[in-house]
């Protein structure tokens, strides 16, 4: 299997090379060359079998036999053994028609332990195959920093450095990072907010000097790897409702657009799905672009959904490459003109997607409107982000018949504060929380300058 940019110009890359590279060179992002796809019998034979075997099936093409088989299946099974539910991702049928897909039983209780869990583990094999090390950098406000830690907490040939802005990430989310005492993981806080630690890794991206040769690796949804993954529960929730033979919608709750860029390749690798709805928060830009044809940047919203506070979606340009037929040349331009000034898409790309997707922005009143009416009417706790899916599949559904499957992103405790406002005074905290706000931490503080960032990092990988 090879990889092409959505930009066009950078050369193409196999599997291997691809999850060790993120960014392509000419600014785009890689997609694999042809989606691969399944019969309506492959399809068939998936319902029943257990997530780990539906995971191997379905990405076995995109890895293009650049791992072996044993291994492979070895490296999956390892990676969802971490998640406590037996079913891995359970669906959980709120009425007669919708279903929660619950995403959040992984380590750090979002559904980005999914994705980090493998490509942890994807990336120590090839750099074990290579005899090469590679230091992880990437910055958080929250979700993706744990996650990545978590993913990558027992791999030898890796160091990770997690910067978040000091005493601005939640004590629960702080204490999931630093917490984990492993040699090979480093937590930075950085005397300044999310900004100022996000533009010190990229810097460190453009210019790797510092680390004197050695491989810098990106795991944000830019990575190929993270969306193969996420493709996965798709295939096995559909399956569970009679998939290939009924039809499900998704609704996802939506930022960088990682998540739901997944349900589309999953679509087109042959699952029959109606439809897509994007659920956002007050950063609407993917509702806009898909309601109003306005594909602009707006100012950041702080939200009660803060893991989908986006002002940009990364992952958008690798749906636009589908609906603008795959012209490299067109990707660009439009991506520049955005960067500068609003603008539009063209007529025919935007009428593809609307064919499949639907869009809905929620607002943080109704956030909390939504998670008391969800308890009151199902008994279920919604996390922030769920409740954003929660509304939108109700309001946006094509039709009452063909099952919904909104995407349950976070468990409730992790964002037990939102929960507590909507009115609702008792969270469960899942077993493997128990001891959090007791366990010793480490973590360096440092100035935000990059020098003194850049000094620490080569300092201390191994
Ligand atoms: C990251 C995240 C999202 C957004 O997912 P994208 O792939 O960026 O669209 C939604 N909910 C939660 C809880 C998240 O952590």
């Amino acid at each position: 299997m090879r990889y092409i940019s959505t930009r066009g110009e950078a050369p193409a890359l196999s599997f291997e090379d691809v999850v060790l590279t993120g960014m392509a060179a000419d600014g785009g992002l890689y997609v694999p060359e042809t989606i691969p796809t399944f019969s309506q019998a492959e399809l068939e034979a998936m319902a029943g079998l257990s997530y780990a075997e539906i995971a191997f099936r379905v990405m076995k093409p995109f890895v293009g036999g650049e791992i072996d088989d044993a291994t492979f299946r070895h490296l999956v099974e390892d990676a969802y053994a971490t998640f406590s539910h037996e079913a891995v991702v359970p669906l959980n049928q709120l009425s007669s028609n919708h279903f929660l897909l619950e995403l959040f039983h992984g380590p750090t209780l979002a559904f980005k332990d999914v994705a980090l869990q493998l490509l942890g583990r994807i990336l120590d094999h090839f750099l074990a195959k290579r005899g090469e090390r590679a230091v992880i950098m990437g910055a958080t406000s929250g979700d993706t920093g744990s996650a990545a830690i978590e993913g990558c907490r027992h791999c030898d040939n890796l160091d990770i450095f997690i910067l978040h802005p000091h005493n601005r990430v939640s004590e629960v989310q702080r204490r999931q990072m630093t917490t984990v005492l492993a040699d090979n993981v480093f937590n930075i806080a950085i005397e300044g907010n999310f900004d100022d630690a996000q533009a010190m890794v990229k810097a460190s991206f453009a210019d790797q000097r510092f680390l004197k040769g050695t491989r810098l690796v990106a795991v944000n949804s830019i990575n190929w790897a993270r969306i193969m993954a996420q493709v996965v529960y798709y295939v096995a929730s559909a399956v569970a409702l009679g998939a290939p033979r009924r039809e499900v919608s998704f609704c996802v709750p939506s930022a960088n657009f990682g998540n739901v860029f997944a349900g589309y390749v999953a679509s087109r690798m042959g699952l029959p799905v109606k439809q897509f709805i994007v659920a956002t928060n007050a950063n609407d830009i993917l509702h806009r672009t898909l309601a109003a044809n306005d594909f602009s940047k707006q100012a950041l919203k702080a939200t009660l959904a803060p893991s989908m506070d986006i002002v940009v979606s990364s992952n958008f340009e690798r749906l636009l490459f589908e609906a603008y037929d795959r012209d490299g040349a067109a990707v660009r331009d439009l991506l520049e003109r955005f960067q500068h000034e609003p603008t539009v898409l063209a007529e025919a790309p935007l009428a593809r997607l609307r064919e499949q997707f639907s869009s809905f922005s929620v607002d943080d009143a109704t956030i909390l409107e939504v998670i008391r009416e969800a308890h009151a009417r199902t008994k279920e706790l919604l996390d922030p982000h769920t409740a954003t899916g929660y509304r939108a599949a109700e309001r946006v559904r094509a039709d009452e018949v063909t099952p919904v499957i909104t995407l349950a992103t976070a468990h409730p405790a992790k964002f037990a504060d939102a929960v507590f406002k909507a009115g609702i005074d008792e969270v469960p905290l899942p077993s493997h929380m128990d001891g959090l706000l007791e366990r010793e931490e480490r973590y360096q503080v440092l100035p935000a300058d990059l020098e003194a960032v850049q000094a620490f990092v080569a300092a201390q990988r191994r």
